[in-house]
């Protein structure tokens, strides 16, 4: 699957690693080397169809332009993955807390992040083929969600998912009243057991509760052994 790589990076050397490795593995690339650049390299078309974004860069912060390209119509839907500093977890839940759909540490293997490209890239694929998330708006009391349109709806308010969390969504609400366990959701979701670990799913299902408000009631967990979307709403009290 070849793809539009855009890299937003200021270290030479590894930006001339990660052109040829991507290139490598069959993708074209932009790069950028500062923020400003970025803003502007990441809405020119074509879109890029995934975007690996430095932290630290020398203007506007790494944080600052994934919030911005997430609010920005026309990248909101395009992966992004951060390249954070060395193990500061800080910036880990930052980078979820502004929308990114994933993260390497510094310093990391660049035949890792090449594998996270592929997967994010296999997700987004998926979530755009109409019959893969199955076309069709769903409804769960006051839930609303549009996978064509990328979209989902507490009542009135739309909420702002990062591609990962709407898969998640989707996945759990089209299997309700089933348990699903970690392992399952790694598999289903980030498509790549082997490289995360069962933590993960808990992290991005607390964001996601957290974000769907009283809706994300409708997520249960079931103790050790994974979550279940409700089978259907509970009567109001
Ligand atoms: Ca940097």
């Amino acid at each position: 699957m070849s793809a539009l790589v855009l890299v937003v990076e200021d270290e030479e050397d590894l930006i001339a690693a990660l052109e040829f490795n991507l290139k490598r593995e069959g993708h074209t690339t932009r790069v950028a080397t500062t923020g400003e650049v970025a803003l502007r390299a990441a809405t020119e078309e074509p879109i890029p169809d995934v975007i690996l974004l430095d932290l630290m860069l020398p203007d506007v912060s790494g944080t600052e332009i994934c919030r911005r390209l997430k609010a920005e119509p026309r990248t909101r839907h395009v992966p992004i993955i951060m390249l954070t500093a060395k193990g500061e977890e800080i910036d880990r839940v930052i980078g979820l807390e502004v929308g990114a759909d994933d993260y390497v540490v510094k310093p990391f293997s660049v035949r890792e992040l090449m594998l996270r490209v592929r997967a994010i890239l296999r997700r987004a694929q998926s979530s755009e083929t109409p019959n893969a998330v199955v076309g069709g708006e769903r409804r769960f009391a006051d839930l609303r969600v549009d996978p064509e349109a990328h979209r989902a709806w507490v009542g009135a308010f739309e909420i702002t998912l990062t591609a990962l969390e709407f898969k998640l969504l989707t996945t759990l609400l089209d299997r309700k009243g089933r348990v699903q366990s970690r392992e399952q959701l790694l598999e289903e979701v980030w498509q790549m057991p082997s490289e995360l670990t069962t933590r993960t799913v808990d992290t991005h299902v607390k964001r996601l509760r957290q974000k769907l408000g009283h809706a994300g009631d409708y997520i249960e967990t079931v103790r050790g052994v994974g979550y279940r979307f409700l089978d259907r709403p509970r009567e109001a009290p």
